[in-house]
């Protein structure tokens, strides 16, 4: 999971990409970057940690140019290496070019063994440069007729940003994994993981990047090509559920909307008695509030979470590691006393960290905990640029619903049926990639 963030055509084009990639930080805290053009050169800073770690005032002022394109980054294909990091800036045949990847490619790997056979050498572990090293090694003259050969090329998910020193590009796979937004501000375009991102910079949303298209922005025009047709889309419904921020917006409705539905069909398929509805925060709030309004049980807050852990918080020795769950969270104790408690929470994915706020809840004094899951249980893992742990790990693919309830130590356990957490979209099946939840990959693997 990462997020990207384009800009054409504006004089403050870096710090506009700050505040983009700021509101973006929720999807990727291990590095950022900025690379901006003023026609001719890039200039760059790029480095590890959240956004305001990374760029000091000083940093925005010097990366002046009119064009500038960023990236936040959580790594899965390539190690957290700072040498990951994005964007990737190269100079090849075909001149200075930056790029800025969300996504995964399925089959990097075989690209990257025949790009080497070539002898093309390589300066980093990420899927994202064999796109470049592709680039630089086509034929065509055409910058345009050069995407449309190796585009073709490349499997899996994959949502772009690439920058030449005078042209933006946004690319979105044909399957359109990951969203890609494009926005206007006064006279520049603007291209970004998600609306959050246009709505910091006061940038009006035009629309989303459809799957199988380039869009070319140029001398203030705006050129759309296919590259692909569809064969079908599979956006990943975790946008949805965990991934963007609830105040985005993806096919025309607010994440914050879709999530209160998947609360509400949580409580319709299995209503349940209680006296308070508690989200983990903050991903289940919504979906909490939702399953509140449906089965009239009063809202309440259970724990509270502290938001001041950064990425360099320094996990606990192995003797008090328990407690590591209580950094992150706290129990609101005349809340939970003596109650019975319905706990909505997004997913579970080891089960570990559900076993340890479950044990919080019971020590607060809850009397019953409902857990209530508002997805399906996950049972394999995501090849397309979400960090899941492999099948052994992952609970729901090694034991049942009862086996799992009777681990967490819940008086029951509830996840949403897959066809009720599709239907809170307003969209059919057909739309998305559902692959963790039903092991049916949209695009195979290819080593
Ligand atoms: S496998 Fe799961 S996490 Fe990965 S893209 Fe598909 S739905 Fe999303």
């Amino acid at each position: 999971m990462c997020g990207i963030f384009g800009i054409y055509n504006h004089q403050d084009a870096a710090e506009l990409t700050y505040l983009g990639l700021y509101s973006l930080q929720h999807r990727g805290q291990e590095s950022a970057g900025i690379v901006s053009s003023n026609g001719e050169r890039f200039l760059y800073k790029i480095g590890a940690g959240e956004v305001q770690e990374v760029f000091s005032k000083e940093d925005l002022v010097k990366l002046n140019g009119r064009f500038a394109i960023g990236h936040v980054r959580y790594s899965t294909y390539g190690s957290s290496d700072i040498k990951n990091a994005q964007p990737i800036v190269v100079k090849c045949s075909k001149g200075f070019l930056a790029l800025a990847h969300n996504g995964n490619l399925v089959n990097a790997r075989y690209l990257r063994n025949k790009l080497e056979q070539q002898g093309a050498i390589f300066q980093t572990t990420t899927d994202s440069e064999v796109i470049l090293h592709l680039i630089s090694h086509s034929k065509e003259k055409n910058f345009v007729d050069v995407l449309k050969k190796v585009l073709p090329q490349l499997k899996g998910a994959y949502s772009l940003v690439l920058l030449t020193p005078n042209t933006l590009y946004g690319i979105r796979d044909p399957y359109g994994f990951r969203p890609l937004v494009l926005g206007k501000l006064g006279k520049s375009f603007i291209l970004a993981s998600e609306t959050c991102a246009l709505d910091i910079v006061s940038a009006e949303f035009i629309r989303e990047i459809e799957p199988g298209e380039i869009v070319e922005i140029k001398d203030t025009q705006l050129k759309s090509y296919k590259f692909a047709n569809s064969v079908r889309k599979a956006l990943c419904i975790f946008e949805y559920i965990y991934f963007s921020r609830p105040d985005s917006i993806l096919q025309g409705q607010t994440i914050h909307s879709v999530r209160m539905k998947l609360g509400k069909i949580l409580y319709r398929e299995l209503p349940t008695q209680a006296d308070i509805v508690i989200p983990i925060p903050d991903s289940a709030n919504s979906a909490a509030l939702g399953y509140s309004q449906e089965s009239k049980i009063y809202f309440n807050l259970g724990f509270i979470r502290n938001h001041y852990i950064g990425r360099t918080f320094i996990q606990p020795r192995q003797k008090i590691r328990d407690f590591s769950a209580k950094i992150k969270y706290n129990t609101v104790k005349d809340v939970l006393n003596n109650k019975r408690v319905v706990v909505v929470d997004d997913s579970i994915v080891r089960g570990t960290t559900s076993k340890k706020l479950i044990a919080m809840l019971k020590s607060a004094g809850s009397k019953e905990i409902h857990l209530r899951i508002s997805s399906a249980p996950i049972i394999a893992p995501c090849v397309y640029g979400i960090d899941t742990p492999t099948k052994k790990e992952l609970i729901a693919a090694n034991y049942s619903v009862e086996e799992i309830r009777k681990f967490l130590g819940v008086t029951s356990l509830y996840y949403i049926s897959i066809n009720g957490m599709v239907s809170a979209t307003n969209y059919d099946e057909t739309n998305f990639c559902l692959a963790c939840f039903n092991n049916n990959y949209p695009v195979k693997l290819k080593s």
